[in-house]
């Protein structure tokens, strides 16, 4: 049984084909790392296989299952950052957005644990830093208590500290049993928490396999950029 299974995916936006044939497969338990330079395709098969965009052409199948949407219940998501309402602080946040996807609101003491704010729980999240703002959203998302968690870029604009910080609760995730796809334009960053990685460029999947798969010569930096210049730098 895999997690997520796309083959031969399209989205066109008129004449421009942001998915371009995408095929890739996330197995279960795994921290799945989706890579690719701006404009690859990332957000666009992200928001696709989240219900959010409808696909041109192709298919995806969820927990082995054809694609429906009552599957999405055991998905949580992180896609953009979150809007949030600035006075108002984190548990406030979470008991809405229990309310809106009728999850018992005894969770929000467990995910607050879990993305590691539980003592500014009672601080408006307009004092909130970016990092923390990310780790809300994912405590949002983890409200569902999903089978499986897609983030979009989830270390976008964090400094190394918030970047570390964003891959241990990664890691910590992964370690308690879900699965998890993850974007980000930064090889660096990928390769330290995942166990497989996708590279698109655009639209297309190039490599799908382990991280050190990637490398030339030992330097995955250089399988990196060998795969997006193969494309002629993978440039829309
Ligand atoms: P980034 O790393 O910059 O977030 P990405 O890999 O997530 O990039 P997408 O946001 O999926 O890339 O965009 C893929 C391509 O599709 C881009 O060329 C983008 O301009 C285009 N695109 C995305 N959404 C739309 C839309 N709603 N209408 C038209 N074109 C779009």
């Amino acid at each position: 049984m895999t997690t997520l299974e796309v083959a031969g995916l399209h989205k066109h936006y008129g004449d421009h084909h942001a998915l371009d044939g995408i095929d890739l497969t996330v197995r279960p338990g795994e921290v799945y790392g989706l890579l690719g330079p701006n404009g690859a395709g990332k957000t666009t098969l992200m928001k696709v296989v989240l219900g959010l965009q409808r696909p041109t052409s192709g298919t995806i199948r969820l927990f082995g299952l054809p694609y429906d949407r009552s599957l999405l219940a055991q998905v949580g998501a992180l896609v953009e950052v979150p809007g949030l309402w600035q006075h108002l602080d984190a548990v406030a946040h979470l008991r809405v957005h229990a309310r809106l996807r009728g999850v018992a609101e005894r969770w929000i003491d467990d995910v607050l644990d879990q993305v590691r704010l539980a003592d500014v729980r009672h601080r408006a999240v307009g004092k909130y830093s970016l990092g923390m703002r990310w780790r809300l959203g994912i405590a949002v998302a983890l409200l569902v208590r999903p089978r499986f968690i897609i983030l979009d870029e989830p270390t976008n604009g964090l400094d190394p500290v918030g970047i570390r910080e964003m891959r241990e609760l990664i890691r910590t995730l992964a370690g308690a049993g879900t699965t998890i796809m993850v974007s980000s334009h930064q090889l660096g960053e990928i390769a330290q928490v995942c166990d497989r990685v996708g590279v698109l460029v655009a639209g297309k999947t190039r490599y799908e396999g382990p991280v050190d798969g990637l490398a030339v010569d030992g330097d995955l930096e250089a399988g990196f950029f060998r795969i997006i210049d193969s494309v002629g730098g993978g440039v829309r």
